[in-house]
């Protein structure tokens, strides 16, 4: 680095830097000064978000950035956006530095009138903002809120003018302070964050506000960002972005919903040619017949164009073109029914609203990067169809990121670099790549695989579920306290539940457990175990600690957690075998699977103080797989088939 570099430490508001801190910042630093794309690999307990802070206000100060630069900063979690808060609040506090940021939450949860009107609070995310759109454009009624917001179409209110000042003192606001204040004053919180962002210096928020070209389109220039060349970015905990971006282009709906648009439609004499109780019998045919063919929780591929065949042949319409145009029309309807709905005091829900969404992006997403299926769902010995598309090129909307000026993607899981440049679709050129082990004790973290047993699609019988079962009682009687058990599948899951025998409290994770269930449950036993799923709530993102200590002795992994094998999982590999040759099935596959092996084994440490161990129940961890691993894992690695050595090793 030159001679103009500036120090660390003047930016740094706590009196040490953590162990590979330094560096990190270093890092950033350059990312942010030269305008790379920066994949930062450093594990849990480094403290990289106030890293990504200081370099900015290092990369600035060095005039390596104009004076005015803006920042991004892109959380997944409401625990991720506090700690930007808490950051910038400490870099305010301790340096003096007139640092600002605008935080926002989604509109839902920064919206007032939802706290007086609780159906609002319960509307699904996308009737909410429909509604709101609603009333912003005061069609049927007015939100008082935006009302109260702006004094004509361009000017804000004295409310919102003292809102903005407020925030703007203490540098950054959480959003749920920020509602607290908008409603006293009479104000919408989430218009007001709009106008804090156009003087703030950093904006944080969720993956949206960048990959979402409207949102983004929204905010940015009230951010005072012209071009996003001009804009910085910071992505945390960014081996989530992959997923995130094909989600937003992705949808999933049951039979269910249909039925009941179905009765909606009845109900408010929605014209809608009897289409959606059609569609009722279409799912839960096609779902049926998955079901025959694969079982349950099978995604099996399907031909748009036959679905829409069908539909035409079944209400009498002459063209693809016409059946979009009362897509098109019924949504216009599902507005008219949240409307009465809302003006008669109940959720502003619609059914036939969200289902002709469904139906249009189902018709609409077409070519190689879409994938059309069925799916069935077994709830109580019933059996339930459910449609999806699914996106599968993470790239058509995270390759934003090269217009970017630069950005820097931050994980503990980013082990495969080639992976995330080529998914995303990164310019390779401005990629620079750093990685950091664990700041904590290796020797804190018992590593250690049960060569007997493996979870393999050929090995998943009666036998191999007893035998898992059997050696799980004795593994959780050695580690003792609260262990986590992370399984492939719910399938896996309750197969080995069957079969094991408890002596302590236990949750099992379902698909509507709720963390803050889960914080009480282990918060109430020092002996319990925790049940979850490998990509599911409990394993990812999720911070298992009380007290800033963790609160696990022990994880135990069963089975690597491939995904599973279906119709949609292979169109997915065949795809990436497409684009990235021989490296596709890798892609599709191995790296996902070792993202959430490390996801779940990261649960167990989250201070340097914790100590504890991680098993992997599947002979392939100790076989070729291993070379995937990193570098400390695999010299840590102890693998055996003999029980006894297992307990005495975490004795
Ligand atoms: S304008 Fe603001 S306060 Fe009004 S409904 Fe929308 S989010 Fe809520």
């Amino acid at each position: 680095m030159g001679e103009q570099v500036p120090r660390p430490e003047d930016y740094f508001p706590y009196p040490e830097f953590r162990r590979y801190q330094r560096e990190v910042v270093e890092f950033a630093y350059q990312v942010l000064a030269n305008g790379w794309i920066g994949l930062l690999n450093a594990p849990c307990g480094i403290g990289k978000s106030v890293a990504a802070l200081t370099a900015y206000l290092m990369a600035k100060d060095a005039g390596l950035m104009e004076q005015d630069a803006k920042l991004m900063v892109l959380t997944r979690t409401k625990a991720q956006l506090e700690i930007y808060v808490r950051e910038v609040r400490r870099i305010r506090d301790v340096l003096g530095i007139d640092i600002k940021a605008a935080v926002f939450a989604s509109r839902q949860d920064m919206c007032p009138l939802r706290l007086e009107n609780p159906s609002l609070a319960k509307a699904r995310y996308k009737d909410f903002l429909r509604t709101c759109k609603q009333l912003r454009r005061g069609v049927g009624a007015v939100c008082p809120y935006y009302e109260g917001t702006y004094r004509s179409r361009f000017k804000i209110s004295s409310a919102t003018r003292a809102a903005v000042a407020r925030a703007l003192r203490t540098g950054a606001t959480l959003p749920g302070e920020l509602v607290e204040l908008c409603r006293d004053l009479g104000i919408c919180a989430y218009e007001a964050v709009k106008c804090v962002a156009r003087r703030a210096d950093i904006l944080v928020g969720n993956y949206n506000y960048l990959l979402l070209e409207p949102v983004r389109e929204a905010i940015l220039w009230r951010f005072g960002v012209d071009e996003l060349g001009e804009l910085s970015c910071v992505v945390d905990e960014a081996h989530n972005l992959d997923k995130w971006a094909v989600d937003i282009m992705s949808d999933e709906i049951s039979s269910f919903s249909f039925s009941r648009a179905a009765k909606e439609a009845e109900e408010f004499e929605v014209p809608d040619r009897g289409l959606m109780a059609e569609m009722v019998d279409l799912v839960d045919d096609m779902g049926h017949e998955t079901y025959k063919l694969y079982g349950p929780e099978y995604e099996r591929l399907v031909d748009p164009e036959l679905v829409a065949d069908m539909l035409l042949d079944r209400l009498g319409l002459t063209s693809k073109r016409v059946l979009l145009s009362l897509l098109r029309l019924l949504e216009d309807e599902g507005d008219r029914v949240r409307l009465t709905r809302a003006e008669e005091g109940q959720a502003p829900i619609s059914y036939v609203g969200r289902c002709a969404s469904f139906l249009r992006d189902f018709l609409s997403f077409s070519g190689r990067e879409f994938a059309h299926y069925s799916l069935a769902l077994e709830r109580d010995g019933r059996v339930r169809g459910r449609l999806g598309v699914r996106c599968l090129d993470p790239s058509m909307t995270a390759s934003v990121l090269n217009e970017l000026r630069s950005a820097l993607l931050m994980s503990g899981t980013l082990w495969h670099r080639d992976y995330y440049v080529e998914v995303l679709g990164l310019d390779r050129s401005r990629v620079k790549f750093m990685s950091v082990p664990s700041p904590f004790p290796r020797e804190n973290r018992l590593l250690l695989v049960d060569k007997a047993v493996s979870t393999k699609y050929e090995f998943r019988v009666e036998q191999e579920f007893e035998a898992i079962a059997r050696r799980l009682s004795v593994l959780l009687k050695a580690i003792g306290g609260r262990v986590a058990i992370y399984f492939p599948s719910y399938d896996v899951m309750e197969e080995v539940l069957k079969r094991l025998k408890l002596d302590v409290p236990h949750l099992a994770e379902e698909r509507r457990t709720r963390v803050e269930e889960v914080m009480a449950f282990m918060s109430s036993y020092e002996r319990c175990v925790l049940l979850g799923v490998a990509r599911g709530k409990v394993s990812e993102g999720v911070d298992l600690s009380a007290g800033g200590r963790g609160l696990l002795s022990g994880v135990i992994i069963v089975g690597l957690p491939y995904p599973k094998k279906t119709g949609l999982q292979e169109a997915l590999t065949a795809y990436f075998e497409e684009r990235f040759g021989r490296r596709g099935w890798h892609y599709a596959n191995t790296v996902p699977c070792l993202v959430a092996l490390a996801q779940s084994a990261g649960r167990l440490q989250r201070s340097p103080s914790d100590r504890g161990v991680v098993i992997i129940m599947d002979k392939r961890a100790a076989g070729r797989f291993k070379r995937y691993l990193p570098r400390e894992w695999r010299a840590d690695m102890m693998a055996t088939q003999n029980l006894e050595a297992l307990v005495e090793a975490i004795r």
